[in-house]
């Protein structure tokens, strides 16, 4: 079966939210500002009923329109279980946000290993901590795809600068990714795609790591 992936970059970091289409069915990863329209439209679009939102981690930018989403859709919001204080009190870390973020408490958590299910998908549940403490990456063992967030973008890292955020667990969680294979496909956060592969040489240095 066909999985269909629109990506849609929106909101003032152009943040990527990831809709994912099969079978009339649709699962969300991150609801960045200004998405509830598009997101809304692409289901309209192909008659998809959303089933799912899954959130990588609590930044503003990738939650601002959570709640929003569904309260239209009625999908349940899933995330991290250390995701639950952010999402219920959203606040930006560092400077101050022009607007209120709707609280987006979710409806069901995941932990590392869990599965989320998305016929044909199967995507297990990677804990991948460092640039926030309770980021979750979507692995698809079949199509080899990876949905990080922020953990890994084309030549580097999501920042480790913000309060929460920790280099040592970033390192942790990129030797985790070097065991996938080279032709894994990594969505990012922000910006376009790329492999394991691609990203396997300086991760290698930084972690100290040879095969
Ligand atoms: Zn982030």
């Amino acid at each position: 079966m066909d999985v269909e992936i629109v990506t849609l970059p929106c909101g003032p970091l152009e943040t990527n939210a990831y809709l994912l289409v099969a079978d009339g069915r649709a699962l969300l990863i991150d609801a960045p500002p200004d998405s509830l329209l598009p997101v809304l439209d692409e289901l309209d679009r192909r008659r998809a009923r959303l089933e799912r939102i899954v959130i990588t981690h609590t930044h503003w930018d990738h939650i601002v329109d959570a709640a929003k989403l569904r309260r239209e859709t009625g999908a349940p919001i899933i995330a991290h279980p250390e995701a639950v204080p952010r999402l219920e009190q959203p606040r930006s870390l560092l400077t101050p946000l022009p607007f209120e973020i709707e609280p987006a408490p979710p409806d069901e958590l995941v932990r590392d290993g869990d599965t989320i299910d998305f016929p044909p998908l199967r995507f297990r549940v990677i804990h991948t901590p460092g640039h926030t403490p309770e980021q979750i990456s979507l692995y698809e063992p079949e199509r080899r795809w990876l949905f990080g967030g922020d953990t890994l973008f084309p030549g580097g890292y999501g920042r480790v600068d913000l309060p929460g955020s920790s280099m040592e667990d970033t390192l942790r969680t990129l030797r985790r990714l070097l065991e996938l294979p080279d032709d894994a496909v990594v969505f990012p956060g922000h910006g376009p795609t790329t492999t394991i592969g691609r990203e396997r040489g300086w991760i290698e240095q930084l972690v100290g790591q040879r095969r």
